[in-house]
């Protein structure tokens, strides 16, 4: 194995989130869960299980990356939540040269249009009863 860089490679992508980095701040927010497009236009939540129509989801954010080894694929990633279970999670679908079916098919059934595409991931407000304030 030859290493022809001598400097060390960046940690992190410049100018570009990974979807790892977009995750890692969904699950921070509240948005653990995954809901996965499946064949048939549904979308199944990894909680629960179940499958519902894309029109059931309540989109609330979504964002938009660049595929990791093809700029040409692209990624978006919607936070919302599972319309059976209520859990928080995320979609991530790809779109591109080597978008799957379902990933264009549930794709085209979500309204993203109403959605928030803001830099700021949304936190779920948790319900967070009368706990002092910490000093640190
Ligand atoms: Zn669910």
């Amino acid at each position: 194995m030859t290493r022809d860089r001598k400097h060390q490679p960046p940690t992190t992508a410049q100018g570009s989130e990974t979807l790892l980095n977009v995750l890692n701040e969904a699950a921070d927010g509240g948005y653990g869960t995954q809901f996965i497009a499946q064949e048939d236009g549904l979308i199944q939540c990894v909680h629960c299980g179940s499958a519902s129509g894309p029109a059931s989801f309540d989109i609330v954010h979504f964002r938009r990356l660049e595929g990791a080894s093809d700029p040409a694929d692209m990624l978006i990633v919607v936070w919302s939540g599972c319309p059976t279970c209520e859990a928080h999670g995320t979609l991530t679908l790809g779109f591109g040269p080597n978008t799957s079916g379902a990933d264009a098919t549930v794709l085209a059934a979500l309204d993203l249009h109403g959605a928030d595409a803001s830099p700021a991931a949304p936190r779920v407000s948790l319900e967070q009863p009368t706990q002092r304030p910490q000093e640190e």
